[in-house]
C-alpha cells in the first residue's frame, strides 16, 4: 500500500516488499526523530529511503516474526544502521534456516546477523517517546508478536490478523489451536477502535474485523 499514517506524535510510513508483497513499516517519534523498522522484509534500500523521507533515524529493528519475506533486507539494514535487532527467540529456528528457506522461495537472502534482544510477551519498548507493547501471538509462528502502540491505538500485527482472514497456519512450526487462542486474545482484549497494520494486504480496525472476520469469529 506504500502509504503514510500520521498522528500527532508519530508517523508510520509503509512499504510492500518481493513477491509475496510483505508490508515493511518505518515508525518514527516527531519528537525524537527516533524510529523503528517492523520487520525487514526486502527492498532494503527503498526502506532505508522512507525513514530518511520521513526525517527519521533508525534506533530499533523489530521483527513480527522470522519467514523469509519478513526478514530478506535484515542484513542490509542491520549494516546501514547499526540498530538492534529484535525477536522472539521461539521463531529462531526458523531465522537460523532464513538463507536455506529462502532458496526455496526465490529469495536470495544473506546469512542473518544474530538477534540483539529477544522479545517477550508484555515487554515495552520505546522508540523514542513513543512505547510498544509486545504480544506474543503464536499460530502463524511460535514467536509471532504484535507490537501494540497504546497510545496511538496502533497495533503492527504482522501475519496473525489480516483484513477479512488470518496468517497461514499449515507452514512449518504452524499451529491451529495456538492460532486460535491469540486470535481469541486480540478479540478480546484488543480495543474495537485499533488501528491494524498487517504483515500483508490493506489496513483494518479491530472493530472491522470482529463484525466481519470470521476466524475471529469460529468456535464461539
Ligand atoms: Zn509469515
Ligand atoms: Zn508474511
Amino acid at each position: 500500500m506504500n502509504k503514510n499514517f500520521d498522528f500527532k506524535n508519530a508517523t508510520i510510513g509503509s512499504l510492500v516488499v518481493g513477491p509475496l508483497q510483505t508490508n515493511c513499516y518505518v515508525i518514527g517519534c516527531k519528537i525524537t526523530k527516533e524510529a523503528a523498522i517492523i520487520d525487514a522484509g526486502g527492498n532494503g534500500p527503498g526502506l532505508l529511503a522512507l525513514a530518511e523521507e520521513l526525517g527519521f533515524t533508525i534506533v530499533k529493528i523489530l521483527q513480527t516474526h522470522a519467514h523469509i519475506d519478513h526478514v530478506a533486507a535484515l542484513s542490509e539494514i542491520k549494516d546501514a544502521t547499526h540498530a538492534p535487532i529484535f525477536m522472539h527467540p521461539d521463531d529462531l529456528p526458523m531465522y537460523e534456516n532464513a538463507t536455506q528457506m529462502g532458496k526455496m522461495f526465490g529469495y536470495d537472502i544473506a546469512p542473518l546477523p544474530p538477534l540483539d534482544h529477544h522479545l517477550e510477551d508484555g515487554q515495552i519498548l520505546e522508540v523514542g517517546k513513543l512505547k510498544a507493547e509486545v504480544w506474543l501471538l503464536p499460530g502463524h509462528s511460535p514467536g509471532s508478536v504484535a507490537f501494540y502502540f497504546r497510545d496511538l491505538e496502533v497495533a503492527l500485527s504482522g501475519d496473525v490478523l489480516f483484513a477479512g482472514s488470518m496468517g497461514r497456519v499449515d507452514l512449518p512450526f504452524g499451529s491451529p489451536a495456538d492460532m486460535n487462542k491469540s486470535l481469541s486474545r486480540l478479540k478480546n482484549d484488543m480495543p474495537p477502535s485499533t488501528l491494524i497494520l498487517s504483515g500483508h494486504g490493506p489496513e483494518t480496525t479491530m472493530e472491522m474485523e470482529i463484525k466481519r472476520n470470521p476466524f475471529l469469529n469460529q468456535g464461539e
